[in-house]
Formats: structure tokens, C-alpha cells, sequence
């Protein structure tokens, strides 16, 4: 799941640009109740704009600004177009658009479906927490000596590449159950697509207005989405284990389980910007809580007297420094973590 920032919000800056600016393509706008969520399809990157600054960035259609009608003066004009500019919403050639999705290409904006169609997201909501529950008999019904056996007897090149299929499968899964999640919490789903996770094909969710969700419980459901989906998957996968007859079959069950424990382990870090980290964001209630953090014990180490984050109470400082000195050592040892790891299996083997 990739959160569309919080929305950046428009804002005043002091600076004055020449006229007749023409907004950019490929924007995807979004009718919300108060404002507008306008997303860039190019950058990925999304933008919140009140009814009267969307009115006059739809007017830029490259005609002299002065000509435009609207209830802003010339001055306010000129300063909205120097914000629309620096945030890349005109085009011209000094606002910057990055272009994100290099690896991604969009096949479907499920916004509007799932709109009208809620109950499903609602019925996947029940059904993810059945998953919940459902999975718990089967660590105590499964027989791991057997599991054991099976993997080491039919482990092979063939059932590797079944593997892999497996893999993208259950990676495609926790996407679009953030992307279900997401819709029924309130947020924007612009885009559901392909992207290319290190080497593998797989499908990515861009949730936007995040920020907006009204309660934690619900953000907190968002970002927990995409491990219910594959903890739903792993219950399917292992009552299918359970009651199969046939080894083969079995053995699959296995390869579908593993498949669906990766995306689980490569999102519960929270030092990296997956899923825990969202929800450790949003329960702290840090935004931006890496840079910050990072920042503040930089900051700190170089001078003991900080002005800037004096309006800081205790509690936060202290959050901040021990998740700033817990990314740090994450990095450093984490290439380590996985190098053992992997030596570890091959040792074995
Ligand atoms: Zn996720």
C-alpha cells in the first residue's frame, strides 16, 4: 500500500510567477465533501484543494489569468499560482513533477466502483475477520513433522516456479485487501495496478486522503488490511491442508502458506515505511515520524539546546530519540539479519 502523502495542503507562499499558466494533464479530480482531492497520475502525489483554489486551478486552461473570473484578487491569484507551480499542479518547466510510477502502470481506478458498490467492502471486512479467527486452530491441528517430511520429498525446480506464482498472488491479495479496506474507511482509491516489487510482477495499491480518515481505529484497519488479507489466505491454505487427502495437493497448501508469510514479515518492520510504520505513525500521532525523528536526534547530538522543537513535551522528545537510534541500528544491521539468515538456510540445506 503506498499513502498518498496526507494531502499536501495549499498554501500561501510570498512569490510571484508570470501569467497565462496552464494547468497540467493526467490529474484525476475527486469530489469530497468539504474540498477537492486532486491526484497526479504522473507523480503520484496528492493534493487537497478548497472549492474556490479548484475553481480557479480549473480555469488555468492557459488563457491570460487576468481574463479569469473568480473571487480571489490579482495578488491572491498570483500567489496561488506560484503554490500550484512549486507543487507541480501547472505545467511549465520549473515546477517539479517527479515522476513516481516509473515501475507502476495503472489498469483500474476502483473509486468509483466500490463507491457504489460499499457492501462489498463491508462483506470483506467480515470475512478478514473470520480469517482472524479462523487461523488459530490451525497451528494447533497441524502435524509439522508431516509438513516437514512433505516440503523435503517434493521441494523441486517445477514446484519453485509454483512458488513464485504463489508469491505474486499473495502479494496482488494484500494489495487489493488495503485497497477494500481503504474504500470502506473513507479513503480514495485512485489506482490499482502493476508494479515491479524487486524482481517480481505484482499489483500495488495508491490510497490517498489518509490523512482525512476520521477515526484512528479506522486508519489503524487500513494499514493491518493488507496483512488480514493474507492471514485470510493462510487460513484457506491451511484448512485446505487439513483436510486434503492427496500429498500434492498438500504440498501446494505449504508453498501457498510460505508464500503468504512473506509479505507478512516484509511489512511488520517498523523502521521501514510499510504497513507497521503507518500504524506506529498514526498511533503516535507523528507525522512524517523517520525524518523527524532522525532529525531531531541529529539536531540534538550537534546542539544541546534545540530551539526548534522546544514546544515538544517529554514524551514525544523521548519517542522521537528511541525510534531515531532504533532506524539507525536497523540499517546497520538488518543487510547482517538477512545475510545470516539466508546463510543459516543454506547451512542447513
Ligand atoms: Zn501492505
Amino acid at each position: 500500500m503506498t499513502t498518498c502523502d496526507y494531502g499536501e495542503r495549499v498554501m500561501l507562499y510570498d512569490l510571484i510567477i508570470g501569467v497565462n499558466m496552464r494547468r497540467v494533464d493526467n490529474i484525476q479530480v475527486f469530489r469530497r465533501n468539504h474540498y477537492y482531492l486532486l491526484f497526479d497520475k504522473k507523480s503520484k502525489k496528492s493534493f487537497t484543494l478548497g472549492e474556490k483554489e479548484y475553481v480557479f486551478w480549473e480555469s488555468l486552461d492557459g488563457r491570460d489569468v487576468n481574463e479569469i473570473k473568480s473571487s480571489y484578487s490579482d495578488y491572491e491569484k498570483r500567489e496561488l499560482m506560484s503554490v500550484f507551480n512549486k507543487i507541480g499542479l501547472l505545467n511549465n518547466h520549473t515546477g517539479h513533477r517527479k515522476i513516481e510510477g516509473r515501475y507502476k502502470k495503472a489498469i483500474w481506478c476502483p473509486e468509483f466502483f466500490l463507491d457504489k458498490n460499499i457492501w462489498i467492502t463491508k462483506i470483506y471486512w467480515w470475512i478478514m475477520i473470520v480469517g482472524f479467527v479462523a487461523i488459530i486452530p490451525i497451528f494447533f491441528l497441524c502435524d509439522y513433522n508431516q509438513m516437514r517430511r512433505i516440503i523435503t520429498e517434493y521441494v523441486s525446480v517445477k514446484t519453485g516456479v509454483v512458488g513464485v506464482v504463489f508469491v505474486i498472488i499473495a502479494l496482488s491479495f494484500h494489495e487489493l485487501s488495503h485497497a477494500l479496506i481503504a474504500k470502506k474507511s473513507g479513503a480514495v482509491v485512485p489506482e490499482i495496478g502493476i508494479m515491479i516489487n524487486f524482481i517480481l510482477p505484482c499489483a500495488y495499491t495508491t490510497v490517498c486522503d489518509y490523512g482525512n480518515i476520521k477515526t484512528l481505529e479506522k486508519k489503524i484497519w487500513v494499514a493491518l488490511a493488507g496483512i488480514g488479507g493474507n492471514i485470510l489466505l493462510i487460513a484457506v491454505g491451511g484448512y485446505i491442508f487439513l483436510f486434503a487427502n492427496n500429498e500434492n495437493i498438500k504440498f501446494f497448501c505449504i508453498e501457498f502458506i510460505f508464500a503468504n508469510i512473506i509479505p507478512i514479515f516484509g511489512n511488520i518492520n517498523f523502521f521501514y515505511r510499510d504497513d507497521a510504520y503507518v500504524i506506529i505513525e498514526s498511533l503516535l500521532g507523528i507525522r512524517g515520524l523517520k525524518e523527524r525523528a532522525k532529525k531531531y536526534l541529529i539536531t540534538n547530538l550537534k546542539n544541546c539546546k534545540t530551539q526548534k522543537y522546544k514546544d515538544e513535551n517529554y514524551l514525544t522528545k523521548l519517542v522521537l530519540i528511541i525510534y531515531a537510534v532504533g532506524a539507525y541500528i536497523n540499517e546497520l544491521l538488518f543487510p547482517f539479519i538477512i545475510l545470516f539468515l539466508l546463510l543459516s538456510t543454506y547451512v542447513r540445506i
